[in-house]
């Protein structure tokens, strides 16, 4: 009998995917084995097809919003049995041993490992996940609408609301893009009043069918003087990939405002320290979410109809999808299939 094997597009550095045949493995214990469905195209993948990410061995399959069914459990995972709907979304395992894990504060574990960097991830007909990264998906979300709402959707509703904004008070989010276009849909949904910064007139549409209230071309008016125009924001999510945009923002918080930066970029952000000192104000990061608050983010999007706008290639085209992602050509979302009736 010819041993079982599975297709995955692995990296092997300086921005190529190559196909392969791997040999299907038994999970570990506490490890689970998932048939992948759908997995999401996040910016973060260029950290391990381009490099960048300290740690990432080659070859390595990228894909951090990957969305299944568990195929087979490793010994010792209780949770967890075959046929159940999962995803894996960025966060792969936390120690349980540090002090980070210690205080249940698991998002911060401090050999927290990565999916797609330490463990292979989502660009594969099969992955092997720890039971602690596992997500369950809920019936009624298509694999493909699930995917991305693990990565670009926990991140923003955390943004959200782990911030300090209360309902009825001004919400801003930068840019309208994978992240931004959900976190629209997030804050409108949570009760903000929500502004929606983008360049030039074109996403003026698009912002106010997303929910937002007030839409601030940042070509045509300084975003900082409308928003204080406007009563001055509570919070800012930032969600752009350029973080040179985010230092300016702080001028449209009111008192005690919060610039929450979820967008990843590589270069410093610039900060007027009389920005944050008049006023009292702060700036926040991110880190996308657990598990159990990923199902709290896909259980939100259900309620109140929140979705990704997704663009599907089939698993054969993944390559395309990253690389549309990374041209940044994707509205907004790009999503690899592997079970397209999932
Ligand atoms: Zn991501
Ligand atoms: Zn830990």
């Amino acid at each position: 009998m010819a041993m079982a094997t599975y297709r995955a597009f692995q990296a092997v550095g300086g921005g190529k995917l190559e196909l392969v045949d791997r040999p299907l493995e038994p999970p570990a214990p506490g490890m689970v084995r998932v048939a992948v469905e759908a997995c999401g195209v996040c910016h973060t993948d260029v950290l391990t097809v381009e490099g960048g990410f300290p740690g990432v061995n080659y070859p390595r399959v990228p894909g951090h919003e990957a969305v299944g069914r568990v195929d087979a459990v490793g010994e010792g995972v209780a949770r967890w049995s075959p046929g159940q709907r999962v995803g894996v979304g960025f966060l792969a395992g936390r120690c349980g041993k540090c002090p980070s894990c210690r205080r249940g504060d698991f998002v911060n574990c401090t050999n927290q490992l990565i999916t797609g960097i330490h463990l292979d991830g989502g660009y594969a007909e099969m992955m092997l996940a720890s039971e602690h990264a596992l997500v369950a998906i809920p019936e009624s979300l298509h694999s493909a609408e699930a995917a991305p709402l693990q990565c670009a959707g926990v991140t923003t509703f955390n943004a959200l609301r782990k911030s300090v904004a209360r309902p009825g008070e001004l919400v801003a989010i930068q840019g309208l893009g994978g992240l931004g276009h959900l976190a629209v849909q997030f804050a409108r949904h949570m009760g903000f009043r929500t502004a929606a910064i983008a360049r030039g007139p074109d996403k003026r549409d698009l912002a106010l069918s997303l929910g937002a209230h007030h839409y601030v071309d940042s070509e045509a008016e300084d975003p900082a003087r409308r928003l204080r125009e406007l009563g001055g924001a509570s919070v800012v999510v930032a969600t752009a990939a350029n973080p040179g945009t985010f230092g300016p923002l702080l001028g449209g918080l009111g008192p005690n405002g919060q610039l929450v930066v979820v967008g990843a970029g590589l270069e410093p952000m610039q900060v007027k320290v009389a920005d944050l000192l008049f006023g009292e104000r702060s700036i926040a990061g991110i880190n996308t979410g657990t598990p159990v608050e990923i199902e709290d983010a896909l259980n939100f999007s259900l309620l109140q109809d929140v979705r990704a706008m997704i663009e599907t290639v089939p698993f054969e085209r993944a390559p395309e999808a990253y690389a549309r992602m990374l041209a940044n050509k994707a509205r907004f979302r790009m999503v690899i299939e592997m079970r397209p009736d999932s």
